[in-house]
């Protein structure tokens, strides 16, 4: 018996009633009772040992019928349910559903405040914005962005930040950071856009992409700000709803629709493979030749909610593609391991808004350690939990590196990052290809 088994302490021989109602609402039981012991989620599990927990302890406590112990254990917020240890399990045992239910068997009220705080203030108008921010808002803050985008940036008087487009293809989501807290950083998307000639529009409502329901396991409001959203690009006559770079936004909804029944034809993406296909289309004509003297390393952050649990390797491929492509072949590192086995960082699950921050760093060790042996200088994250808390890590173990966001390295590659769009970068990329300068290509050539 490992020492993680002796620590449980069985007062007599309860039956579990949670693990066997959890079993009857999951597919094949969630295989919840075909476990081999073998250690392997617990041993890749970043969350192994916080408050004395482990995922294999945690199912074997759930068998042993100790469920007061496990629902009501402060760990169901410390597992950011990446599924990582579904992924290694040799017989599929779905862990983290077990936690999500244990997470719903709290009271509401008593779940951690900033995860409820976002829950509710998405429930406060019809943006579904984790942020509270109105329609009106959002309104504004898009037109007045990209107004000085044309008036202040040559080459751009044609830009367009569309709202509520009727018929428009694409109808894009937006995460509430850019629009409340940095809305500069809208500008580099809305410019991919143009140039790949893409018919998109926002939606005055629904626009909001982030789900902290989700996370709060509230199914009642996942669905209900997941089915807002939808409804909204239905009713423009979208045929696809585009995702930014956001891990959670894009899992909220394909899931979302899945979990819910929510019956729609809309194709729910992801926008990394689009990045990638309009590259291979030629719509987007990103060069590498700024990096050829500078040979600036970059790695990137498979968002878990992005590949693993929703879109597989196939998107991890993509994204490859798309930064290699920006910064050239031999100046990408990969993290080891990666792709649908890579780690979480520790942003997920609702961790950032949690305020178990001192766990929350110690589950992002294992991922600083990675970025570190990569001895890349930049980390590219297509996801804005993976952003922030790559970010946060660097600032808490003091790591040198950057953090940025796969649409600023983008726009940088076509020639269209301007010098107020620069803020996650570094000085090493503050002067490189501003549009204007000699030496830029101009974005527009060749259209
Ligand atoms: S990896 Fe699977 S089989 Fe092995 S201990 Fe964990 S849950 Fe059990
Ligand atoms: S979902 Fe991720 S954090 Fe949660 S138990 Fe599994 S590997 Fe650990
Ligand atoms: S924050 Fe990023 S790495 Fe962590 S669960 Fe979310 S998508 Fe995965």
């Amino acid at each position: 018996m490992s020492n993680a088994e002796a620590t449980i302490k069985i007062k007599n021989n309860r039956k579990s009633t949670f693990i066997e109602k959890v079993k009857e609402i999951l597919p094949e039981g969630g295989n919840l009772n075909l476990c081999l012991t073998c250690g392997a989620c617990a041993s890749g599990c970043p969350a192994t040992g916080l408050e004395n927990m482990d995922p294999r302890k945690f199912l074997r406590m759930a068998a042993l019928g100790l469920d007061d112990e496990i629902t009501g254990h402060p760990w169901v917020w410390m597992c950011s349910l990446c599924q990582r240890c579904v992924y290694v399990c040799p017989m599929s045992i779905n862990i983290p559903a077990l936690v999500n239910e244990a997470r719903m068997l709290w009271p509401r009220e008593e779940r951690p405040k900033g995860i409820l705080a976002s829950c509710d203030m998405a429930l406060r108008n019809d943006s579904c914005s984790a942020m509270g921010s109105p329609p009106d808002d959002f309104i504004f803050v898009v037109e007045d962005v990209c107004e000085e985008v044309k008036s202040d940036q040559p080459g751009w008087e044609n830009l367009e930040a569309p709202m509520d487009k009727e018929g428009a293809e694409f109808f894009l989501t937006q995460n509430s950071r850019e629009p409340v807290t940095e809305p500069e950083e809208m500008a580099p998307l809305w410019k991919i856009l143009h140039l790949a000639g893409v018919d998109w529009t926002y939606g005055s409502t629904g626009w909001g992409g982030e789900n902290y329901c989700m996370f709060l396991a509230d199914d009642k409001n996942w669905k209900a700000t997941t089915e807002l959203s939808i409804r909204k690009a239905e009713s423009l006559g979208c045929k696809i709803y585009l995702n930014t770079e956001c891990g959670h936004a894009t899992y909220a909804v394909w899931m979302g629709v899945q979990r819910h029944k929510i019956k729609t034809d809309l194709e729910i993406a992801p926008i990394v493979p689009y990045y990638a296909r309009w590259i291979r289309e030629g719509r987007l004509k990103p060069s590498s030749d700024w990096n050829k003297d500078m040979k600036i390393k970059f790695t990137c952050q498979d968002p878990c909610q992005q590949v693993r649990k929703s879109f597989g390797d196939p998107l991890a491929e993509d994204l490859r593609f798309v930064i290699k492509a920006c910064v050239g072949e031999e100046n990408f590192v990969d993290m080891t391991p990666n792709r649908s086995n890579n780690f979480c960082c520790g942003g997920g699950g609702g961790y950032l808004q949690s305020g178990y921050n001192e766990a929350r760093h110690q589950y992002g060790k294992i991922k600083f350690d990675q970025v570190m042996a990569t001895g890349a200088k930049y980390v590219i994250t297509p996801c804005h939990n993976c952003h922030a808390q790559i970010h946060d890590l660097n600032d808490h173990f003091n790591g040198g590196y950057h953090t940025i966001h796969l649409w600023s390295l983008l726009a940088l590659s076509l020639g269209a990052l301007a010098d107020t769009e620069r803020v996650y970068l570094g000085e090493d990329l503050q002067e490189v290809w501003l549009p204007g300068e000699p030496g830029t290509p101009n974005p527009f050539e060749g259209r």
